[in-house]
């Protein structure tokens, strides 16, 4: 080992002393013998996965597994949807990847939701063209560093090789955060705000963060099909209950 290299193992260690690295799922400290890891134990082991009864068509946990409420009143454009994860349950993992300088944790993030679709939903991976994220405001992007779901798309291409086609989707105005809004508002607050790049006869996987009503991947999908998409199915990280 150089010397450079003891320098730089020591200042990882120092930083680890006072920050001490913590599980993406759950956000509990860990173990000093799980340093080098970004999951605890208990998560390692029984990784909490979305399973069991979903509804059809966005994937939310419901029970019977039919259709939920919000998908009986109004029919996504996406023909299905599916998340590794309940929000509850890796809300303040999320937070932090996103706001608390977690970049990081983007990977481990990739590299659970692509061991997911491995898994869960094996079929989609030969089913679908490609892998694309939902866009950020270049503003936003600039600002954060980082589009989220572009690494997570980075990490389920690599892994279940899927082609990963980054800038098919481009989002044209900086809009208020979709999280502040509600109902009707979600929906007009995004109206126009999406162009994609032609993909004719492609059969789309579209990669986000956090599914909530489902009207961004909505949006997106609008998009995607005007511009001849041949199918469009959403992967998110993590899906809210409600
Ligand atoms: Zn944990
Ligand atoms: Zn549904």
């Amino acid at each position: 080992m150089s010397f450079e290299e003891i320098v730089d193992e020591i200042r990882e260690y120092i930083m680890y002393v006072f920050f001490p690295p913590y599980c993406v799922i759950c956000g509990k400290h860990l173990h000093f013998a799980k340093w080098d890891q970004r999951l605890c134990a208990h998560c390692e082991q029984e990784t909490p996965y979305i399973q069991g009864d979903v509804c059809e068509i966005c994937g939310k946990p419901a029970i019977g597994g039919t259709l939920c409420e919000q998908c009986l009143r109004k029919r996504p454009v996406f023909t299905k949807a599916c998340a590794a994860f309940v929000y509850d349950d890796v809300r303040k993992g999320i937070a932090r990847y996103k706001y608390s300088g977690g970049k990081v944790d983007g990977d481990t993030y990739g590299i659970l939701m692509a061991e997911y679709l491995l898994q869960f939903h094996k079929d989609w991976i030969a089913e679908m063209d490609f892998i694309t994220p939902v866009p950020l405001h270049p503003k936003k992007q600039r600002k954060r560093g980082f589009n989220q779901s572009g690494i997570l798309c980075e990490w389920i291409s690599e892994i279940c090789d899927i082609p990963y086609e980054e800038d098919v989707l481009q989002r044209t105005k900086n809009t208020k955060p979709q999280s502040k809004l509600d109902g009707k508002k979600r929906e007009s607050n995004l109206k126009g705000v999406f162009t994609a790049q032609k993909c004719k006869d492609k059969a789309v996987l579209l990669v986000d963060d956090i599914f909530t009503t489902g009207t961004t991947a909505n949006e997106c999908s609008k998009e995607l099909y005007r511009k001849g998409a041949k199918e469009v199915r959403i992967f998110c990280l993590s899906h809210t209950k409600g």
